[in-house]
């Protein structure tokens, strides 16, 4: 749905990483680097960024 604003496990901001995140992969690099980039070392953090699918413009006609 909507990215979390913060990592359910730690409590990191990472709400405002999704947008960079999509665009460093569309820059061509690949998750991994991507993450690394961001600075989201902890894999709670990471999870989060990684196992997000964006639904929320999917799911808006229907509200
Ligand atoms: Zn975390």
């Amino acid at each position: 749905m909507i990215i979390p604003v913060r990592c359910f496990t730690c409590g990191k901001v990472i709400g405002s990483e999704w947008q960079r995140y999509l665009q460093l992969l569309s820059g061509g690099k690949d998750a991994r680097e991507a993450l690394d980039d961001l600075r989201l070392e902890r894999y709670c953090c990471r999870r989060m960024i990684l196992s997000h699918v964006d639904l929320i413009d999917d799911v808006i006609p229907f509200g």
